[in-house]
């Protein structure tokens, strides 16, 4: 078995701060990268938000960017996803899907969260070309134009009431006929001049994928089954998300969600760190994460450092 003093999983922004930081530190990380590298930024367009980039930089290249930083330093990137993880000895034994399992004296686990998508053919198509599931990232590209909101929760709320800043309306549509969102979130929403309210609704199809680009949703009404085609220049999907967290079940504490449980980015296994979006159900940022996967390097060195003296 391969013996490393630390492992990451995952290369989004967090991980691959976690990288950077442990690869500086001369702890020559291996960095485990999954389906999705750069995670889930590459599915956006420009960032406009990460500091330092006063003109934008588009999602993949500034992962891109983060990761050379890292190989830069000597971190190590290997392709795969942790499938088992055992902490029953004294350092955690990692089992990737590919190659041969490593035990690691610190483990950082940055594997993210992925938005829920409906989960229809012409969403996928038109994915980063008017369909996102992030409205702090994207709501800004779309001004003065009409945009539309799918869900019932708070972040649907949240997004419905940010792109009103931008967009000339908000077109929400909501599958049922109450919101499962806080009432204060839901009462705003629905005095906002701005936005008009699809209840009972449910997108059928993003229109156009012929054009390669959104131009409007096809709504169905659930009760009574009426069609109607409604413009729009972005469909934003905030019917929540899920962390990527399926192989520490039952092995690193979770709260219902799934999101892992930390206190700051430590585990309740000794050695075990998360950092980014596995752990924070709020923020979901990329700073936010790349502050916490520096957070989380940081810890392991130190955790590191204790074992080795
Ligand atoms: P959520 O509360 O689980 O809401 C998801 C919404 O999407 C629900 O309205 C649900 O409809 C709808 N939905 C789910 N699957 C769907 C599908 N396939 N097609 C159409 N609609 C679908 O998720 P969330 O809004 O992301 O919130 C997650 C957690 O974070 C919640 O606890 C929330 O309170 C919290 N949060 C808090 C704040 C805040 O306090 N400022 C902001 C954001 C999030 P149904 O209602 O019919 O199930």
């Amino acid at each position: 078995m391969n013996k490393e003093r630390v492992v990451i999983a995952g290369t989004g922004p967090a991980g691959l701060t976690a990288a950077i930081y442990t690869a500086r530190a001369n702890l020559q990380p291996v960095v485990l990268e999954g389906m999705q590298p750069g995670g889930q930024l590459t599915t956006t367009t420009d960032v406009e938000n990460f500091p330092g980039f006063p003109e934008g930089i588009d999602g993949t290249t500034l992962v891109m960017r983060m990761r050379e930083q890292a190989e830069r330093f000597g971190a190590r990137f290997q392709r795969g996803e942790i499938a088992a993880l055992d902490v029953s000895s004294r350092f955690p034994v990692i089992t990737p899907d590919e190659g041969d399992p490593m035990e690691a004296m610190a483990l950082i686990i940055a594997t993210g969260a992925r938005a829920k998508y409906i989960g229809i053919e012409s969403e996928q198509k038109l994915m980063g070309r008017g369909v996102s599931g992030c409205a702090t990232c994207d709501g800004a590209l779309y001004r003065e134009v009409p945009v539309a909101v799918v869900g019932g929760g708070d972040t649907a709320m949240e997004d419905a009431l940010f792109l009103t800043r931008f967009a000339s309306k908000v077109i929400l549509i909501h599958r049922r006929d109450e919101f499962r969102a806080s009432r204060i979130m839901g009462e705003r929403v629905k005095t906002h001049p701005k936005i008009a309210i699809h209840w009972n609704s449910v997108v059928e199809e993003v229109l156009d994928v012929s054009r390669n680009e959104v131009t409007g949703v096809r709504l169905r009404n659930v009760k009574s089954g009426a069609i109607q085609d409604v413009p729009v220049s972005a469909l934003f999907v905030a019917i929540g998300h899920e962390p990527n967290t399926k192989a520490f079940r039952g092995v690193l504490d979770m709260n219902e969600q799934g999101y892992l449980v930390t206190d700051r980015t430590r585990t309740r296994i000794s050695g075990v760190f998360a950092a980014g979006d596995v752990q924070d159900p709020t923020y979901r940022q990329a700073v936010t994460a790349a502050g916490s996967g520096c957070m989380a390097a940081l810890e392991a060195e130190r955790y590191i450092g204790g074992l080795e003296h």
